[in-house]
């Protein structure tokens, strides 16, 4: 029947082609092909050339005669005709017939799979996790195919058409209202809620009672990375909630991190408040500063520094780490505010000593201005954010009082 013995050629392609091994099963092809043909489909901007590779590839790998004329003599031997049936079939085709859940099976022709929706969990985390990073587990259910039935839900492999509805899933009922007037009714077909298919009592796989699908546990690893922000997210492909002729969606982790107490965080920086007395803040301090990572950082003054309310001051290098490149970090910003003594602590003498100190020329104030010709003043303690306030509302009457007067000299001008 063939012109010649076919010589020994390469057969090993296929295998590259799926990435899979020589031994791989009809299981492993299939989940080959399937991830590399949504990847590779030319509607995604995928390769069309690679996507046919694919297809062809798996057309003669997931038949088991091909296979194994494959594997004893290779490609030319199957383009020769052993193996029966020409491998030039249109990708698309076995692309459709393997979404549409064709495969070897009667089964429902409904296109192609539905896109299952994608879990999103929070996940709450400290700074400290984030600038040196965990792994934390995340204990999860969700819906699995059910492993006894592979998601068919019978026994056989089967799914019968359901004879409620044929396969449609819905029902349209009439009923007569009056004389010649009929009334339709679509409604959700009992018989197979809505699924279009039936399966016989005595063919209902036993683990899942048909349902096709079962709660299974997950337990999802999810590294924290340094330097990661409030709000990333770290997506798990494909392991949201599976069901049949669905492509299962993703679990999808959202960073929240936790206030802390002592670090605010603006992007890489980090931010911490730090009082001073005023003593501190005029002849010098020093404080060691726990860092995120247990670090203890000496934090001094310079000599002779002076520190005035509501400074900054920055150390480089020890904010936070930057996403993926953790060797680069931000600033340590360090906000001062100044407790100042309360009245009456300084007695007059005391204070005079601290005017030698304090007065850039001491003594001068004194002199320069006479006394005898100023007014003296009272001074009274003031909310200056409510004396604002106050302020604020008086001003907003105003304007609506004049919104009021200017009504009436324009009336008038227009009657001139
Ligand atoms: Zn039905
Ligand atoms: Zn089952």
């Amino acid at each position: 029947m063939f012109g010649r013995v076919p010589k020994r050629s390469d057969n090993t392609k296929y295998y590259h082609v799926l990435g899979v091994s020589k031994s791989a099963s009809q299981d492993e092809l299939k989940k080959a092909y399937r991830k590399a043909a949504m990847k590779n489909h030319p509607d995604k901007g995928g390769d069309p050339d690679k996507f046919k590779e694919l297809s062809e590839a798996y057309e003669v790998l997931s038949d088991p005669e091909k296979r194994d004329v494959y594997d004893q003599y290779g490609e030319d031997a199957l383009k020769e005709g052993m193996g029966g049936g020409s491998a030039a079939h249109n990708p698309f085709d076995i692309f459709e017939s393997f979404f549409g859940g064709g495969f070897g099976g009667g089964g429902s022709s409904r296109g192609r799979k539905k896109q299952g929706e994608d879990v999103v969990h929070t996940l709450k985390v400290s700074l400290e996790d984030l600038y040196n990073d965990t792994t934390k587990k995340l204990s999860l259910s969700r819906n699995i195919l059910c492993p006894k039935c592979k998601g068919k839900g019978s026994k056989s492999g089967a799914s019968g058409r359901c004879y409620g509805c044929q396969g449609t899933g819905m029902r349209i009922t009439t009923r007569q209202i009056g004389p010649g007037m009929i009334q339709q009714m679509q409604h959700v077909c009992p018989e197979c809620r809505g699924s279009g298919e039936v399966i016989s009592e005595r063919d209902k796989c036993s683990q899942c009672k048909g349902n096709k699908v079962s709660q299974g546990k997950k337990v999802l690893e999810v590294h924290v990375e340094k330097g990661m922000q409030h709000g990333q997210k770290i997506v798990f492909k494909g392991e949201a909630d599976e069901a049949p002729d669905t492509v299962t969606g993703d679990i999808v982790i959202i960073l929240q991190q936790k206030e802390h107490p002592k670090f605010k965080r603006k992007f890489d920086d980090l931010y911490v408040e730090h009082p001073l007395n005023l003593t501190e803040a005029l002849c010098g301090f020093q404080f060691v500063l726990t860092h995120l990572d247990g670090r203890q950082l000496l934090i001094k003054s310079n000599p002779g520094e002076v520190i005035k309310p509501d400074q900054y001051k920055a150390i480089n290098d020890e904010g936070m780490p930057q996403h993926q490149r953790q060797f680069m970090k931000g600033r340590l910003f360090i906000h001062f505010s100044v407790v100042f003594p309360e009245s009456g602590v300084l007695s007059p003498d005391k204070c005079l000593s601290l005017e030698d100190i304090l007065l850039p020329t001491p003594g001068k104030l004194k002199k320069d201005v006479a006394l005898d010709d100023c007014e003296e003043t009272i001074l009274h303690d003031v909310n200056i954010e409510e004396e604002m306030r106050r302020k604020e509302q008086q001003r907003q009457q105003e304007a609506y009082d004049e919104d009021d007067d200017d009504v009436a000299p324009r009336v008038a001008c227009n009657q001139q």
